[in-house]
């Protein structure tokens, strides 16, 4: 089952074609990792899908709703950035159930729904703490317990362990790939670094200059490499 297809979608900023033509489709469950270096266009495209950018051309669907048109709060998308993006002057608990609280769900609900998952992030003890008083993994972790409690179609992520030094880079990316494996999320995760694309991905889109360089899975991509540059990007033996 395909739940996220992208077909002749295009982005352009004035006369510049950021994004040229992508097709790409993510089956329910699946993890595809939009690998590519800098300036390629993946921030670009994440954000078309997120509705935070507007299309071009071409269009976009979940399921079998066209969203091309449809404003990002109600695109049942959420997304995960590497800046965290999270409230400064909001608790924990506040930032992870602020969606639950402008749709008015009572207070001893929201309280519920963070505790369980801050469980599930292991970062419990720390829901009645503001985001300056954690460490950047922590804040990461904040930040996915955010996009996990609205249980939405697709998550998206842009370059979620970027800012963190490697030993929690590491964690981080462990504690997603689990994540993914239990519930199973539909994800776009956006990274220029292969060894995490090739760790987390089911699938992988190599991005160069606004397209499609190469679709497939991590073994196939990185043993039958389409072109030089895919090859290089990888670190597939020559
Ligand atoms: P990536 O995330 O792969 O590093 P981006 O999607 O951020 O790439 O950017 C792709 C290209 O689009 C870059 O050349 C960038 O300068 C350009 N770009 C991105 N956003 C805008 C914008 N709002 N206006 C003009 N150009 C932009
Ligand atoms: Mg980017």
């Amino acid at each position: 089952m395909t739940r996220l297809s992208i077909s002749g979608l295009r982005k352009s900023f004035g006369v510049v074609d950021v994004l040229k033509s992508v097709d790409i489709e993510v089956e329910d469950n699946g993890f595809l990792v939009l690998l590519g270096p800098s300036g390629c266009g993946k921030s670009t495209l994440l954000n078309v899908i997120a509705g935070l950018e507007r299309a071009t051309a071409g269009s976009i669907r979940i399921d079998d709703r066209d969203i091309t048109d449809v404003e990002a709060k109600d695109r049942d998308i959420a997304m995960v950035f590497q800046s965290y993006a999270l409230y400064p002057s909001m608790s924990v608990a506040r930032n992870i159930t602020f969606s639950m609280e402008v749709r008015g769900v009572p207070r001893a609900e929201r309280r519920k729904a963070a505790e369980t998952v801050a469980a599930s992030l292991q970062i419990e003890h720390l829901l009645d703490r503001r985001p300056a008083q954690l460490s950047g993994g922590q804040r990461q972790r904040v930040a996915i317990g955010r996009a996990l409690v609205r249980s939405p179609k697709i998550f998206l992520f842009d370059e979620p362990l970027s800012n963190l030094d490697t030993q929690l880079r590491l964690e981080t990316r462990a504690l997603i790939k689990r994540l993914h494996q239990r519930v199973g999320a539909t994800s776009v995760y956006v990274t220029h670094d292969q060894s995490e694309a090739m760790t987390l991905a089911t699938r992988i889109a190599v991005m160069a200059k606004g397209e499609v360089a190469q679709f497939g899975t991590p073994a196939e991509i990185y043993a039958r490499p389409a072109s030089v540059f895919v090859a290089r990007f990888v670190g597939s033996p020559p």
